[in-house]
């Protein structure tokens, strides 16, 4: 029989909980159970920053994970020095996303946070020390010398000292070693000083002095007391234009920005006088760095097919908790997203809508500000930390009940999602390559959503065949879309055959007669053509026509990329760069060519074929500073720029009316990428980049050019027959176990010498193969490129049957695994890199 005290939970309800797990800022793979003191239960919280011994020396930062009553196994658990807040500052939704993405991403529980948190929140900068509460000078066996002295006796009236502090107070630079020496003498401890780096932004606002406010008559003096001072009259006129206070002195309450009071070149020390006479005073305030925008319009009225699309989303919903909303490019997914938003933040839930880089996406962004204003939020790749945190606050606030965001944002601290919109589903970039967690967002906003228990719409023209296959075993709701909105139409593809080109002498530039002649045409009826080609630079590598040398980098195994702009040939792994040699280094040779064709070289040829086109690049090289992309958009939206070259930055969400012609520079660049979904990204990518053309009035043209013209591919995106395509490359994929058939882990063992590598990548290989799951493992290989940043990178693969047991196995084997051979002393400083789901 169980006793009745056998749980003490019910003797003290506000102090049942022993125990607590904290999630650490540190590489180890769980959370670390500490004892919660009695002094500190009734506070404790999941979520709060607390204070912690770690190991003997150091003390950290961490966040209640979990609350509970067994005591560790291993280890006797330390006692929780103190709490940090009295709010969380993660909630318990959150915490159970981190625990699933650590485990399911196979990474550690501190990584998520770190990639959870904006820098502005994080835990732990600041090393600080304090002394050691054992430390007893009378007992201690280890005597101090001096210095030591001087910084145990600063102790005493201080709690803590920067090591800063502590070079000032011994007068020396190098503290650290006499630091180390009394942590090994056991009289002081080292810890992390958790700062609070995120710093309001303060604007200086001015108002008129409320006697002056109130009353005609004084403001009538005051203007007598400036006459003959044009510098403060001209003030005081401005700050009344913009600010009418005897009709609204709610506004005069508010105050004027300083700054944009003296906008007009007016003089900061006249502003001054007045303070100082006493007409205006000023004040400081927080405001906030995202502006307010307020709505301009209203959502538009669905036609009747999408609003058909709409009512069949929500009956889907009712019974299942994703749903895959297939529509061509142009079919009107964004207003559809709009009218499901409006609904869920008016039931009062949370939206949560993502987009796949959002600076490549300002078009959308644009057009829900102007629906939704200053309730949504947008969650930005090239955001300042401090706007993130911003965006952090409005969603802890109620501010924004709807966010726009990026990858990152499934990390937001939302505490009632109603629905996760992920536009553009398929596309490669919601994959975390680099660091952990390795994730993919689409995959973990779906668990988040199931955490909330919340909707989940994807939208794709093109899905990915994992979402498409889902939706055909209906696991998830299916919606298509096959028209687009209006009277556009789809676009109309034509091959063009380089190979037969240049056998007929055609071939002007690596363009085909046919590419020649639809761009003339576009140029002719001043319509816009866009060119799409997958690669950067000028050229991709330089070769010597007499040796074969090609520029290759010094830290990694790949050809450096010519780039004409900046006269230099770059790696574009590391950043590594050269200038270009005027003869071949190896031969003496003068004949240095060029080969292969990047949208530097694609956009200088253009300009030779059509001289009077106006010609615009968007690529990584244009666009790297914060403004550089929106310029170049608004540039070709004005209809300044007639012919667009770009990589796949020019694929996605643009939606432009007088684009008629969209030419695919090299189409067998996109089929060969040497990669098991690369039919299913060639698919994706040309009928993106296909989709920005012809969306309003204009009949879209577009033109492949191919060597290979005739390849199947190119028949069914010309067909538009996503389902037969499908239904092919499935066939090959349960053949040779790809997914979504099995299970894909990818395992890179990294090392600077090679042979330790290859021994550790094997002695892997050799542990894996013994695990007891069904599962296919190969390799290990020599990775794609086989050293990068004089890392040699080998690869492992691992096909695991498609089942949660099977997984989790694998897992805890795996961690046992790395353990083992991490100890072993050759391999101490290998590195073993997880992906799961790579892609
Ligand atoms: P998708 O997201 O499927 O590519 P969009 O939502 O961008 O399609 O719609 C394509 C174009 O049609 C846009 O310019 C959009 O403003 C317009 N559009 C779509 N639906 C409507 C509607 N119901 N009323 C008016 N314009 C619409
Ligand atoms: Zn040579
Ligand atoms: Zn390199």
């Amino acid at each position: 029989m169980e006793s009745l005290f056998g749980d003490h939970d019910f003797l003290d309800k506000n102090s049942g909980n022993n125990f607590a797990d904290i999630i650490l800022p540190v590489p180890i793979p769980r959370m670390f159970t500490y004892r919660i003191p009695s002094a500190l239960k009734s506070a404790i919280q999941i979520g709060l920053r607390v204070i912690v011994q770690f190991g003997k020396k150091k003390v950290l930062t961490g966040i209640i994970g979990k609350v509970h009553n067994k005591p560790p196994q291993a280890y006797d658990a330390k006692p929780i020095l103190d709490i940090l807040d009295s709010e969380p500052s993660v909630n318990p939704l959150q915490i159970r996303f981190w625990v699933w993405m650590a485990d399911y991403y196979f990474c550690h529980i501190g990584e998520v946070m770190f990639a959870a948190l904006p820098s502005g929140l994080r835990l732990s900068s600041e090393s600080k020390i304090q002394v050691n509460p054992n430390f007893d000078p009378e007992t201690s066996k280890y005597p101090l010398d001096i210095r030591e002295e001087k910084i145990l006796e600063a102790l005493e009236n201080q709690a803590e000292l920067s090591y800063e502090d502590c070079e000032k107070i011994l007068g020396i630079k190098t503290i650290h070693p006499i630091l180390k020496s009394l942590v090994a003498k056991e009289a002081i401890l080292i810890f992390e000083k958790v700062q609070d780096k995120y710093s309001p932004k303060v604007e200086t606002r001015i108002r008129l002095v409320p006697e002056i406010a109130k009353d005609k008559n004084a403001l009538q003096a005051v203007f007598e007391a400036v006459q003959g001072k044009p510098k403060q009259e001209s003030i005081l006129l401005k700050f009344l234009r913009d600010i009418p206070v005897f009709q609204r002195p709610e506004l005069n309450e508010k105050g004027l920005d300083k700054a944009s009071l003296l906008e007009e070149g007016d003089s900061e020390s006249s502003l001054k006088t007045l303070i100082k006479n006493g007409v205006f005073e000023s004040f400081k305030q927080i405001v906030n760095r995202i502006e307010e925008v307020e709505a301009g319009r209203k959502a538009y009225t669905l036609s009747s097919s999408q609003q058909a699309a709409f009512d069949e989303i929500k009956e889907h919903f009712e019974s299942k908790q994703t749903v895959l909303l297939h529509g061509v490019t142009g079919s009107g997914k964004t207003e559809i997203y709009i009218q499901l938003i409006q609904e869920v933040i008016d039931s009062g839930s949370q939206v949560l809508l993502l987009l796949p880089e959002i600076a490549l996406t300002t078009q959308i962004v644009g057009r829900l500000k102007q629906v939704f204003g200053s309730r949504m939020g947008v969650y930005h790749s090239k955001y300042s930390d401090n706007e993130r945190v911003e965006v952090w606050n409005g969603v802890l606030s109620g501010r924004f009940p709807f966010v726009v965001g990026v990858r990152s944002s499934i990390f937001l601290p939302f505490d009632s999602l109603g629905l996760v919109i992920i536009d553009e589903e398929h596309e490669p970039s919601y994959k975390q390559f680099d660091p952990a967690p390795r994730f993919h967002a689409r995959d973990a906003a779906i668990m988040l959503a199931y955490f909330h228990q919340a909707k989940t719409l994807l939208g794709s023209a093109t899905p990915s065949f994992e979402s498409y296959s889902n939706a055909s075993q209906g696991k998830y709701g299916y919606i298509s879309l096959d028209h687009r909105f209006g009277d556009a139409t789809l676009p109309e593809y034509h091959l063009a055959n380089l190979s037969a080109d240049r056998k007929k002498n055609l071939l002007k530039l690596d363009s085909t007669r046919l590419l020649r002649e639809k761009v003339q045409q576009a140029l002719d009826q001043q319509q816009q053509v866009l060119i799409f080609q997958n690669r950067r630079g000028y050229s991709p590598y330089i070769q010597c026509e007499d040796c074969g040398w090609t520029g290759q980098c010094v830290q990694c195994d790949v050809s450096l990329t010519y780039h004409q702009f900046a006269e230099e040939l770059r790696c574009h792994y590391c950043g590594y760069k050269e200038k270009i040699p005027q003869t071949c280094p190896a031969c003496g040779s003068s004949q240095l060519s060029l080969e292969g064709m990047g949208t530097e070289r694609i956009e200088e040829s253009l300009s030779l074929l059509f001289p009077e086109a106006r010609m615009g690049r968007m690529d990584l090289d244009t666009t790297r500073n914060k403004h550089g992309y929106q310029r170049i958009l608004d540039e070709f939206a004005a209809g300044q720029i007639d012919i667009l070259v770009g990589t796949q930055m020019i694929t996605k969400g643009l939606d432009f009316g007088n684009v008629s012609v969209v030419g695919i520079w090299d189409g067998d660049r996109i089929l060969n990428f040497p990669d098991f979904r690369s039919g299913e990204r060639a698919f994706q990518q040309i009928t993106q980049v296909a989709g920005r053309a012809g969306r309003r009035e204009v009949k879209g043209q577009v033109i492949i050019q191919s060597r290979k013209p005739e390849n199947e591919v190119f028949e069914n995106i010309i067909r538009g027959d996503y389902q037969e395509y499908f239904r092919q490359e499935m066939m090959d994929r349960k053949k040779y176990y790809y997914p979504p058939y099995v299970k894909l882990i990818k395992i890179t063992t990294r090392h600077t010498d090679f042979k330790t590598a290859e021994k550790a990548a094997h002695a892997l290989h050799h542990q894996m193969a013994k695990i007891p799951v069904k599962k296919i493992v190969l390799g290990p290989e020599k990775g794609v490129i086989a050293r990068i940043k004089n890392q040699y990178q080998l690869e492992s693969l691992i096909k695991l049957e498609k089942s949660g047991a099977t997984q989790s196995v694998f897992k805890e084997n795996l961690t046992r695994i790395i353990e083992e051979l991490q100890a072993v002393p050759d391999f101490r400083s290998v590195r073993w890199v997880v992906d799961v789901d790579p892609s």
